[in-house]
């Protein structure tokens, strides 16, 4: 689909909208005149917390500093303790949840997602993700002596969870009207490149083994490499097949906060992450944010080297990224 053909049925929904339900009439009579007028009754708009760059940057920092998160290492379990501890400690209903996985070189791995429910008693739930797992081999590193050395996994992998916990230290402050629910993903970056079934192994054993039974969301949003400087998130393809609604929701929140120098108009293909689980089998509508230059048709800079450092982290990009969720989901109900 072209712009111009995207431009016409914006249009057309513009005037769709405009013929909906009629509008409540309100009799004014404090003139002594009965005067019939139109009134809108509009949806009040909630101002939601802060979203602190500096915290989150913290959180980010402390993933990096442990080391990568590589599959079957100390740094991962020292993470996954981590992250349980201080998602019960906001209060939330936090577990390590899931089975065992074969990687494509024929290794079995215990796969533990991490997931913490805000307002469990809330029906209508936002589902908030990210991959915490660090990519074990640097396969794109300029220097091929690199290439067997894990990536440190910091705008791919410790950004969204920053930005998450972040999120979720702020739901503690004030509560949104919709439970939160965020899940942050084990092996997500230990796939092979010739094989887009290899990727999101956490993703893909949430999907089909769900942490209740029955579970359900009104939409998903993954974070992938959200915090390298001048990121550019284009809608993602398969977001927009699967949840275009969900995608105009974010993006206008953005253009609306005045970052849509981060969240761009242009449309990219379809890219192998955990959303494509959550839309395909777990059923729920997910969009992700993920940085990716689509003119160049490619990721971030330092994606999958030894220098996905925390030196790639620019406070400006998470802020746009965590106060449009922030803008999203207190404004949900
Ligand atoms: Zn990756």
């Amino acid at each position: 689909m072209n712009i111009k053909t995207k431009l016409f049925l914006f249009a057309t929904a513009a005037v769709l909208v405009s013929c909906g339900p009629e509008k409540p009439v309100v009799e004014n009579t404090t003139s002594g005149e009965s005067v019939k007028t139109n009134t809108v009754v509009e949806k009040a708009h909630v101002v939601p917390p802060d979203f602190n760059a500096d915290s989150a940057f913290a959180y980010i920092k402390f993933q990096a500093d442990m080391g990568p998160r590589v599959p079957g290492s100390k740094s991962h379990d020292k993470a996954v303790a981590y992250f349980e501890k201080y998602f019960k400690n906001l209060g939330a209903d936090a577990k390590v949840m899931g089975g065992t996985t074969t990687t494509f070189d024929g290794k079995q791995w215990r796969i533990d997602n991490v997931i913490a429910s805000f307002n469990p008693q809330a029906k209508t739930r936002i589902l908030l993700s990210a991959h915490y797992d660090s990519r074990p081999f640097a396969d794109k590193d300029p220097i091929p002596a690199n290439r067997t050395k894990p990536c440190p996994g910091v705008n791919d992998g410790a950004s969204g969870v920053g930005v998450l916990m972040e999120i979720a230290r702020l739901l503690k402050e004030k509560q949104p009207a919709v439970g939160i629910d965020i899940i942050l993903f084990d092996l997500e970056d230990y796939g092979d490149n010739g094989d887009p079934n290899s990727w999101c192994l956490g993703a893909v054993y949430w999907s089909n083994n769900k942490h209740k039974l029955g579970y359900k969301a009104k939409y998903a949003v993954l974070l992938d490499m959200v915090g390298a400087k001048d990121a550019v998130f284009p809608r993602e393809g398969a977001s927009v097949f699967h949840a275009n609604d969900v995608v105009n929701k974010i993006w206008n929140a953005a253009d609306k906060l005045g970052y849509s120098n981060y969240f761009v108009y242009e449309e990219s293909a379809e890219m192998t992450d955990d959303h494509i689980a959550i839309n395909k089998i777990a059923g729920i509508p997910a969009v992700d944010i993920l940085h990716y230059n689509y003119l160049k048709n490619e990721f971030f800079e330092h994606h999958h080297t030894t220098t996905d450092d925390i030196n790639t982290i620019d406070k400006k990009t998470i802020k746009a990224v965590g106060q449009t969720l922030m803008e999203v989901i207190y404004n949900e109900e």
